[in-house]
């Protein structure tokens, strides 16, 4: 059956693509598996080479890309030209990174004993709808620096610029079926490629649910997993904080791609001195987040990314203690209005990933309390801490459980720097060196010296 693909701004249809199956799959990891010897012996600079070509071409076609992302999930036309400027300079990293990553000399009885940083062969990448391109990217470089083959399956509802990539990764030079894209439902592409033998590793970004299927398929070929996960990250905001700035910065934190981040600090806790005075100022700050056509490069924030997300968005916010309920366009498109809501930690909004433009505030007595509300989730990914006392930063940084935090800003995510999760949030991690990790194994050569 056909794939119609909409743009979430207008329902209207842009794209009708063919849907692989099994038999697709089975086809495109046949085509990775001939292609891994020799990608695997192309030498560490002529790789480089061309993933550094590849960063190059993203970077030509940003206006293309971020056209076809903004489109494709609704996002803001600025917000998805910055994306694809990461995008590039994820793959210039991992260009810079194939020499990089090598193995020790290690001096043992009777000789040495060195280690060499060997591929896994063929590995699946599977993305979601919410950063199409960016999460490509992230697995994609890493996979590839390690000399890897790749198939990768966008999401569903947004397969546009991964076939787009597919095609810059051939004008690249990169040999033909090193990467193949596949179009085509998780619950039969993703679940084969999770499956099939030949298949070494599973790079996942998605929900907790499909994760959790995801390491479960995996089980029967003892397959390596990454998973990035959900999350539900706390904003810690503490009396002696800026609270201005604490205040600007929070809508970007939660509502950023409509709150379709796994990254979102949405649950936005505050000591209870400063409470009534801090929601002031974030109601007036989410006053000003500019919701609308993501083609206008003023817009900071686009529509969700289906109907039956928004339906799924909406449900939250049945019985809850809403304090605040911006603005959105009416008429077509799946719009829904940044919310804030007045919660306990207890709160169904404020223990699920709600994955939309809900923020739940909620008091703290003192950094204990902080602590223990911060913690008190299943889930582990990001998070924030606004104060101007150094040693309380970092002690309260040490004590949050979760993969990356930031003091007194709210950005979560760099190219050089590790990301992942604790707890339910998934394990693995993406980006710096640290990603080269799960894209590699470690093989011990013992050689004797003895006579
Ligand atoms: P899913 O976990 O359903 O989808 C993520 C990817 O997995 C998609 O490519 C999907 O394909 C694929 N997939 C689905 N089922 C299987 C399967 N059985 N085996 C292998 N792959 C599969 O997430 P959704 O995109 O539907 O989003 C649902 C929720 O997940 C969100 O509301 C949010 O809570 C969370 N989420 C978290 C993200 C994060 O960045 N951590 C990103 C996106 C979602 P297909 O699209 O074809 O179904």
């Amino acid at each position: 059956m056909a794939l119609i693909v909409l743009n979430p701004a207008t329902e209207e249809p842009i794209a009708q693509l063919e849907q692989a199956g099994v038999e697709e799959t089975d086809a495109a990891i046949a085509r990775a598996t001939a292609a891994f010897p020799a990608w695997r012996a192309v030498s560490p600079d002529d790789r480089g080479r061309l993933l550094r070509r590849l960063a190059t071409l993203v970077e030509e076609h940003t206006e293309e890309l971020a056209q076809i992302e903004s489109r494709n999930v609704g996002k803001p036309i600025s917000g998805a030209r910055w994306e694809v400027g990461m995008v590039a300079r994820v793959f210039h990293f991992y260009a810079g990174a194939v020499d990089k990553h090598y193995g020790d000399t290690i001096p043992v009885a009777g000789g040495v004993a060195a280690t060499f940083r060997e591929p896994l062969g063929v590995v699946g990448l599977i993305v979601p709808w919410n950063f199409p391109l960016n999460i490509t990217s992230w697995k994609l470089g890493p996979a590839l620096a390690c000399g890897n083959t790749v198939v990768l399956k966008p999401a569903e509802l947004t397969p546009l610029s991964a076939l787009r990539l597919g095609e810059l990764c051939l004008e690249a030079g990169i040999p033909e079926g090193v990467v193949n894209v596949l179009v085509g439902k998780g619950s039969i592409v993703g679940q084969r490629l999770v499956e099939h033998p030949d298949v070494a590793k599973i790079g996942f970004t998605g929900s907790t649910e499909v994760g959790q299927q995801v390491m479960r398929g995996a089980a029967g070929t003892i397959k390596r997993v990454t998973l990035e996960l959900g999350g539900k990250s706390a904003n810690v905001v503490f009396a002696d904080a800026d609270l201005e700035k604490a205040a600007a910065s929070a809508p970007y934190a939660v509502f950023d791609n409509a709150g379709q981040d796994c990254c979102a600090r949405s649950r936005i806790l505050v000591e209870r001195s400063v409470y009534d005075r801090f929601l002031e100022q974030l109601i007036d700050a989410t006053r000003g987040v500019k919701v609308g056509d993501p083609a206008d490069p003023n817009t900071e924030m686009g529509p969700l990314i289906s109907a039956a997300h928004r339906t799924t968005v909406a449900s939250f916010l049945e019985g809850a203690n809403v304090a605040f309920t911006g603005d959105a366009p009416a008429g077509r498109g799946f719009w829904f209005p940044c919310t804030l809501v007045e919660a306990s930690n207890d709160d169904r909004v404020a223990r699920e990933e709600v994955f939309g433009p809900v923020a739940a505030v909620i008091p703290f007595e003192d950094e204990a309390e902080a602590i223990r509300l911060a913690n008190d989730t299943p889930f582990g990914l990001s998070g924030s801490i606004w104060t101007r006392d150094g040693a309380r930063a970092l002690r309260v940084a040490r004590a949050l459980e979760t993969g990356v935090l930031s003091v007194n800003s709210n950005s979560s995510v760099r190219v050089s720097t590790p990301f992942g999760g604790f707890k339910q949030s998934g394990f693995g991690r993406e980006l710096g060196m640290h990603a080269l990790e799960g894209y590699s194994e470690t093989k011990s050569v013992f050689i004797s010296t003895e006579g």
